[in-house]
């Protein structure tokens, strides 16, 4: 087949796949939230169609250049992904997934920052904080700018940082694990995790929670790291 055909059919499909993935995971927790918490979503119905109208649109944004760099993956040998499981060394798995996540964190935490800058905010950033509060279907309601800059992470990391591919469906399922339950207002893990030693150091929906009721603090995506160096660390909220 030509290039053409297959290189737009991946980039739909991939669209496809984020969208849906999008609903499933959203949809899961926002039923989870209505069971946990009921009320949780009373008067938000205008806000929730809005949240998954952008988010819709965020996922082709997503979904086109990971479509195009899944079909160079498959038809051209683009990018360090590897299906081999002895191509590199066993404790080189979980360090892979530990470098993407580290990477995007760095990258979330910084753009982050700048999407609050006053220009930036009102351009682009305002669409994700007109959810007060966010619910689970938050979890990509970007404006299309904003959606851009987290949309060039993944497929510009696996040309850097070679990845299994099972790895990478990892680190993606975190990624989207963690964007729906930060934002749907109750924690999911145990008190336990959240308020040990390690926990201090992840971000869970009570960290992200925080940031939305106060905005100028806890910028961060995984990890607390950046925000603990930099002083915008503010701790949890009480959800
Ligand atoms: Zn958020
Ligand atoms: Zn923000």
């Amino acid at each position: 087949m030509d290039a053409i055909p297959t290189l737009l059919l991946s980039a739909v499909a991939m669209t496809l796949i984020v969208g849906l993935r999008y609903l499933a995971t959203s949809g899961l927790f926002a039923w989870l939230t209505t069971r946990r918490r009921p009320g949780a979503h009373a008067g938000l119905a205008s806000q929730i169609r809005r949240e998954i109208g952008w988010s819709l649109a965020s996922a082709a944004i997503y979904g086109v250049p990971a479509g195009v760099v899944a079909w160079g993956w498959q038809h051209r040998g683009w990018t360090r992904i590897y299906a081999d499981w002895q191509a590199l060394p066993l404790w080189y798995l979980p360090l892979s997934v530990l470098l993407y996540l580290s990477a995007h964190d760095t990258w979330f935490y910084w753009t982050h920052r700048w999407l609050h800058a006053p220009r930036a905010f009102r351009l682009a950033h305002a669409v994700h904080h007109a959810s007060r509060p966010p619910t689970a279907w938050a979890a990509m309601s970007f404006h299309p700018l904003e959606a851009l800059t987290g949309a060039v992470v993944i497929p510009a990391l696996v040309f850097l940082i070679p990845i299994h591919a099972a790895m990478l469906g990892l680190v993606l399922a975190i990624m989207t694990v963690m964007g729906v339950t930060n934002h749907m207002g109750w924690e999911m893990f145990p008190r336990a995790l959240v308020h040990s030693r390690l926990g201090g150091w992840l971000i869970t929906a009570s960290h992200h929670q925080r940031h939305h009721d106060e905005y100028r603090c806890n910028y961060g995506l995984y990890f607390r790291v950046w925000d603990r160096l930099c002083g915008t660390d503010r701790g949890l909220s009480s959800c």
